[in-house]
């Protein structure tokens, strides 16, 4: 009957706190830019036509049988392709061992485990700021944690020399953790160029690169210039690991729907790597869930869905950039002194909008505008209605 009387409330998750105090405001004009899921114009959530079909086409024709314990072979074949390129000599050549994971999360969580169960004294670096999941992953994973710079708060844009300066200072054979495109919660990507330096420089330390790639289409509109920094890393000869998500590209969320890959020396070491993911996997979970899948791999496996897929999938980017130039606009109209570049030259979900603690606090108080105290603002949650007030919002608690 004592069990459990040393178990205090556990602390609230600062992103999806935000959700509950938005959900809780009766105020009409409420605006919800904390949580980074996508939006249509009028504000409401988006099931995708390329999906609507998928399921359609599934709607009463499959049966409901375990899948194996790495998951759907199919949606796994497409989605490594996705991130590594249709032609990759590694696909071809059998190097790349791959899982479904529960999502994201789950791929980052399963990479964290096979991390400490094969090389459980190595670390991994983090970037700072990062999706705050990411400590708790790792934490709970008990793998050691270090940070490496990444924002730079003046310019709001990347601190390349201190990140190439911690990448240099790194012990020889580090385990990094990079996100592979719109970072969260910066939205502040390195370029090509950077990127290739970034490489030539984990090559000289002998690091290990481990992408995180949540928002693969949502950057740019193109899936295949958001896999850049995957891409030049393989020209480079690295071994990477890789977490794929279909969360935002295919607004599949819920479903929890994604690919835990890690590129080996050849195949013998990729079907040993895979034979030990699913062993990881068996005792959580078993096996993945099997509908999301099917959703992914009846669009990835039909030219046409897939085409409709990678329109969709721009639309989406592309809404969240012309929300990109309308705050900055209204903000500039509302003579606002401040510089609002960084609001246009971030990419992906998020603008770090460089707002302290406090005016979000006034954000929300004053004016029912909801987000994480980070002063990151979900570009997705804006729309042509909002967009206006929010720009006024920021301007006063800004002046
Ligand atoms: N990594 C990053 C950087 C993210 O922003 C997210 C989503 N917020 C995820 C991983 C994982 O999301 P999910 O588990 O829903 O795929």
């Amino acid at each position: 009957s004592s069990w459990w009387r040393s178990v205090e409330p556990a602390a609230k998750d600062p992103i999806l706190g935000v959700t509950e105090a938005f959900l809780a405001d009766p105020t009409p004009t409420k605006v919800n830019v904390g949580v980074g899921a996508y939006r249509d114009d009028n504000g409401k959530p988006v099931v995708l036509e390329c999906v609507r079909e998928a399921e359609r086409r599934i709607a009463g024709n499959k049966n409901m049988e375990y899948l194996p314990m790495g998951g759907s072979l199919k949606m796994i074949e497409e989605t490594v392709k996705l991130a590594y390129g249709e032609d990759s000599d590694l696909i071809k050549d059998k190097r790349i061992a791959a899982v479904q994971a529960l999502s994201g999360t789950g791929a980052c969580r399963l990479f964290a485990d096979f991390q400490k169960r094969f090389c459980p004294d190595s670390q991994v670096y983090i970037p700072v700021p990062t999706w705050s999941n990411h400590h708790n992953i790792w934490r709970d994973a008990h793998v050691p944690q270090r940070t490496y710079h990444y924002y730079h708060p003046e310019s709001r844009g990347l601190d390349f020399s201190a990140l190439m300066d911690d990448i240099k200072n790194a012990p020889n054979g580090s385990l990094f953790l990079l996100h592979a495109c719109a970072h969260n919660p910066t939205g502040v990507d390195p370029t090509e160029e950077q990127w290739r330096e970034i490489s030539y420089q984990f090559k000289v330390k002998g690091h290990l690169a481990f992408f995180d790639m949540a928002y693969q289409g949502f950057a740019s509109g193109d899936t295949e210039r958001d896999a850049k920094s995957i891409r030049i890393f393989l020209e480079d000869g690295h071994l990477i690991g890789c977490a794929q998500s279909y969360a935002k590209n295919m607004g599949l969320y819920g479903q929890r729907v994604g690919c835990l890959s890690v590129v080996c020396e050849d195949e013998k070491q990729a079907i040993a790597v895979k034979s030990q993911l699913q062993q990881l996997a068996r005792p959580m979970y078993s096996n993945p869930p099997v509908h999301g899948a099917l959703i992914v791999s009846t669009i990835l496996d039909d030219p046409d869905l897939k085409k409709l897929w990678l329109k969709e999938v721009k639309g989406m980017a592309d809404r969240i950039i012309g929300m990109r130039t309308a705050l900055r606009e209204n903000l500039e109209k509302l003579g606002s002194p401040l510089s609002w570049e960084h609001i246009t030259k971030q990419i992906g979900m998020f603008c770090f909008s460089g707002m302290t603690p406090e005016q979000v606090d006034r954000l929300t108080s004053e004016f029912h505008i909801y987000l994480t105290r980070n002063g990151r603002i979900s570009m997705a949650g804006i729309t042509t209605g909002n967009v206006g007030y929010l720009a006024n919002a920021i301007h006063e608690v800004t002046k």
